[in-house]
């Protein structure tokens, strides 16, 4: 047995895995790789695979088998292909520490196969909480699991949160840097194109969370994540702007104590705290520098020109489908929108008449919430061919 850590990422093309890879990389001495799973792009995969001595590399995409099984030909690196074969990959046993870095519900299968073998999860797909939250903690539980939250808030949060007086908790406090349209007005934004959103003034990140980032429907899923992950009901989470994003997010106490982690605004530092965890390892990032900062400024968001905190509220309020249906249409407005089918605000708009369109119903196994998601995004599309 080596007494390093096996490791299994899960996206590791996309922007989170990216930077895993390279905190993984830099620590041969810590951690050994097992599985990548990508969706289709071979090329950056099998650079990733050769350079960690991956025991296997995954793409969902099977069209893109032929090309990642030549290109690892004689690498002695297995290469498999299929929905499947990514479940297959979170299964592993050997890699005790999976990051669940896919984008979107996409995640959910693979990322509750690790959870379901006990494993410790860095978890990054917040889309699968806010689909299938109590499902999936109850799973966590079952399975004993471990889930480290990636999410740079809610890696704040954790790091923070006192979990043995949560009765001593009062709320805690989601920052959110507003996006690229915080200052913006309706008119601009009704007319923005995909480059315009995506072009995110902090962070560096894949398109759609961008895009999720300026409609603000980001911190929407962000706060149904928290409530999951650390039982807080909905009244108790609050959502501040602060364009900085040096604050990552804060938890208030009954003493009048606000805790808050801060640093610059790099995903590298809270993949590394859950790679380390329950130690600290050091990442390459920019150190902070407050007297170069100098000021630190918040502000309520605008609930017109961001419907998107309205709905995630009252998905969350409303339980069972809701915030499933929520997530799947956003993702399939997100998609045309970056496909440029319709405008920037019409985002909100199909997912709020998705929401009413579809019936609501209680979550009570997995193949619920896949079946309501589907439906979900059957419904979205429609709409999508009314507005654009
Ligand atoms: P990305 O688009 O850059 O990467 C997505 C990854 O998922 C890629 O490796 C892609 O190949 C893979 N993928 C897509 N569909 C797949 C499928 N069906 N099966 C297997 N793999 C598939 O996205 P990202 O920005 O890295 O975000 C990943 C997740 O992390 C998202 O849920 C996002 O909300 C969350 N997150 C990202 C950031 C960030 O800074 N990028 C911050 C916080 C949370
Ligand atoms: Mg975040």
């Amino acid at each position: 047995m080596s007494a390093r850590r096996g490791i299994t990422i899960l996206g590791s093309t996309g922007s989170i895995g990216c930077n895993t890879v390279e905190l993984v990389e830099a620590r041969p001495d810590l951690y050994r790789v097992e599985a990548l799973v990508a969706n289709s792009r071979v090329d950056i995969l099998v650079d990733q695979a050769k350079r960690l001595k991956a025991r296997l590399a995954v793409v969902a995409d099977e069209a893109a088998y032929p090309a990642l099984k030549e290109a690892l030909a004689g690498s002695g690196i297995e290469a498999a292909a299929g929905a499947k074969a990514v479940v297959a990959a979170a299964e592993i046993p050997d890699a005790d520490w999976v990051m669940a870095a896919i984008v979107g519900a996409a995640g959910l299968a693979p990322t509750l196969a690790a959870v379901r073998r006990g494993a410790v999860v860095g978890l990054a797909n917040k889309e699968c909480l806010v689909c299938a939250g109590q499902l999936m903690m109850a799973e966590v539980q079952k399975h004993k699991a471990t889930l480290l939250p990636v999410d740079s808030e809610h890696s704040a949060i954790f790091q923070v949160f006192d979990f043995d007086q949560l009765d001593k908790i009062e709320k805690i406090i989601l920052t959110a840097s507003g996006g690229p349209f915080r200052s913006k007005s309706r008119d601009f934004m009704a007319d923005v194109t995909p480059e315009q959103a995506v072009a995110h003034p902090n962070w560096s990140m894949g398109a759609k969370i961008s895009v999720d980032s300026a409609s603000m429907f980001n911190k929407g899923l962000e706060l149904i994540e928290a409530h999951h992950l650390f039982d807080m009901p909905e009244d108790r989470i609050d959502i501040v702007v602060h364009p900085q994003s040096v604050i990552h997010s804060l938890v208030a106490y009954v003493d009048g104590s606000v805790l808050a982690q801060l640093g610059a605004p790099d995903m590298r530092t809270p993949i590394a705290y859950a790679l380390g965890w329950p130690k600290r390892i050091e990442a390459p990032v920019a150190k902070l520098d407050l007297a170069a900062i100098a000021t630190l400024t918040f502000e309520q968001p605008d609930p017109l020109r961001f419907p998107s905190l309205r709905l995630a509220r009252s998905a969350l309020r409303a339980g069972g489908s809701a915030a499933a249906v929520m997530n799947a249409a956003n993702e399939i407005a997100v998609a045309a929108f970056l496909d440029r089918r319709i405008g920037f605000l019409d985002i909100a708009q199909v997912v709020e008449r998705t929401i009413e369109g579809v019936e609501h119903c209680e979550l009570g196994s997995i193949d619920d919430v896949l079946a309501q998601d589907h439906k979900a995004r059957q419904f979205a599309s429609t709409v999508v061919g009314h507005v654009s």
